[in-house]
């Protein structure tokens, strides 16, 4: 008798794709840019995917990147931003949180690296010059 459950198999696969298992968000991957392609353009910046909306949703920004299917939306990196660049953008449905942080004005970036350093998760990659 079988007991492998493929609903089970299913998921799992589908956790390891969105980046999450067993409870674990695992951070941005800091190679993200040599393994993902843009796909999308959202409020001036870039999407990296591939993404499946609403459950998958990709990496925001390629200088300020916000990974946000590892985003929990805590907020931290608008909280420390010294140049306001994070806004708040709505993500319904998705596993992680129903809002993440948006890159919405990556260009003003100074590279303090005060988001990356404290977001909880890891969600943020700043690229240095
Ligand atoms: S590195 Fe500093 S300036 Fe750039 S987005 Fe993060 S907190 Fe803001």
């Amino acid at each position: 008798m079988c007991y492998c459950n493929p609903t089970s198999t299913i998921s799992f696969i589908k956790a390891v794709e969105y980046g999450v298992y067993e409870g674990e968000i695992l951070p941005i991957d800091p190679n993200f840019k040599n393994k993902m392609k843009v796909v999308d353009q959202h409020q001036g910046h870039d999407v990296w995917g591939p993404t499946d909306p609403p459950k998958k949703l990709g990496v925001h920004g390629t200088n300020v990147s916000v990974d946000w299917d590892v985003c929990q939306g805590d907020g931290i990196c608008l909280s420390v931003c010294p140049v306001q660049l994070y806004d708040w953008a709505d993500s319904p449905g998705h596993p992680t949180s129903e809002k993440k942080s948006d890159p919405a004005r990556e260009k003003d970036c100074i590279q303090c690296l005060a988001c990356e350093v404290n977001c909880p998760v890891q969600a943020i990659k700043i690229t240095t010059k």
